[in-house]
């Protein structure tokens, strides 16, 4: 067993944390903190993490991504500032799942510019009505002609209102008139379609989106994969999305551990400065601990990923552990400051909004303890 990271490993992780003060952090810095960005500035923004490989970590070189490991990238992925981490997740997620369902001519049609980042996309496959359950999707795809047709909304799309493409998650009528889902690549140019912004609690720099499609037409040549193979692919790309979450509550944790010691160290009561009393050095124990226990959850359900072991189990366990034990650990680091802590000008009550943003993708807690008792015990808790 080794835990040191290999000079490759640091080097990729002290590059993604260069690139976000020299790239990154100067454009969401320049824009309100409180509005989504506009494309142009999200656009820059994916120059540099296409420049780092970070749009198509988990494709090949030959298929013209950076042929890297899971665990590099997610040593990389921690890195990033919460909302593009979760933008940058749900692009290249995308591109990785249009990779493995499409002919050689999709990929050379839908790809290149979306791993160069000069054109975003996105999954969509939760609605209205469907969310934990995604093979109950209601949208519905039905040949008509050279072209499909497809009627639904999708709800909570990260994304979405920037995007030039859609990865949708259809449902498909079967000659033998059962449903099955299928994967249709809309283009938004092509076969346009409505989306609005929803307000959220936090990552409100970015765009979480509802989009409707209302006889929205696509060419047949846009439809992925055999049918049926959408909710396996699903699940294998949620194995790597989970630990890589817990990792992005890590990155935030660790920010908020920062300021506490900094503010520990600095902060003067009763003649002497709050980091010399017992409890709160219990308290800047407990948030590091936190932030130790659930990168390396992370790093090993990745690590795992990369020795091509089944995680279902590992990767729920990796993200509901970070997720619970991080946003402890944010909000003990608030406290830390006392009444700064819920101000503004600190940035933690930010990163605490941030935060509880997480535990809701890519399976709610509830969602992932269940697939880990799954894997524990071998008994389906989700269906009869
Ligand atoms: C920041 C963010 C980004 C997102 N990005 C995307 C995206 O890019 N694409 C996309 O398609 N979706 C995306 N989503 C949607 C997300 O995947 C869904 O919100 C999630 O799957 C949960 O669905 P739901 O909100 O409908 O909750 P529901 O499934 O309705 O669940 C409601 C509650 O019931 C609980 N519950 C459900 N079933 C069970 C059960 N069997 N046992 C016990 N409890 C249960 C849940 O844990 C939850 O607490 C995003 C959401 C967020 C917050």
């Amino acid at each position: 067993m080794e835990f040191s990271l290999t000079s490759e490993q640091s080097m990729m992780r002290d590059s993604a944390r260069r690139m976000v003060e020299r790239d990154i952090q100067p454009v969401l810095d320049a824009h309100p903190p409180d509005r989504p960005l506009p494309k142009e500035a999200l656009l820059k923004i994916y120059a540099a993490l296409a420049g780092q490989g970070l749009t198509a970590p988990r494709l090949p070189e030959s298929a013209g991504g950076p042929g890297m490991s899971m665990l590099s990238y997610g040593l990389m992925f921690e890195q990033l500032p919460p909302v593009i981490a979760i933008s940058v997740l749900a692009q290249e997620c995308t591109i990785a799942r249009i990779f493995a369902e499409s002919t050689p001519a999709q990929k050379e049609r839908f790809l290149p510019e979306l791993i160069a980042g000069k054109k975003l996309c996105c999954t969509g496959t939760t609605e209205p009505d469907i969310g934990s359950d995604p093979r109950g999707v209601k949208t519905r795809v039905v040949a008509e002609g050279d072209d499909l047709v497809i009627n639904g909304s999708k709800m909570w799309i990260t994304n979405a209102s920037v995007c030039d493409l859609i990865n949708v998650t259809c449902a498909e009528k079967q000659p033998d008139g059962r449903s099955q889902m299928r994967r249709i690549v809309v283009e938004r140019d092509r076969s346009p379609f409505a989306a609005r912004e929803i307000e959220t609690l936090g990552l409100r720099q970015g765009h979480l989106g509802e989009v409707v499609f209302d006889d929205c037409r696509v060419p047949k040549a846009n439809a992925l994969g055999a049918a049926g193979d959408a909710a396996r692919l699903l699940t294998l790309t949620w194995n790597g999305n989970r630990p890589l979450l817990g990792l992005a509550a890590a990155g935030m944790a660790q920010k908020a551990f920062e300021a506490a010691v900094a503010y520990a160290g600095m902060r003067t009561q009763f003649g002497k400065a709050i980091g010399g009393f017992q409890l709160i050095q219990k308290n800047l124990a407990d948030i590091e601990t936190a932030i130790v226990t659930s990168r390396l959850t992370c790093y090993y359900a990745l690590d795992a990923i990369d020795r091509g072991e089944r995680t279902n189990g590992l990767s729920a366990m990796a993200k509901r552990y970070a997720m619970a034990a991080c946003q402890e650990a944010i909000s003990l680091a608030m406290h830390i400051h006392g009444a700064m802590g819920i101000g503004r000008e600190v940035g933690l009550e930010r990163l605490y909004r941030d935060a509880r943003m997480l535990p809701i993708p890519d399976g709610t807690n509830e969602i992932l303890a269940l697939i880990q008792g799954r894997e524990i015990t071998g008994k389906d808790a989700f269906r009869s």
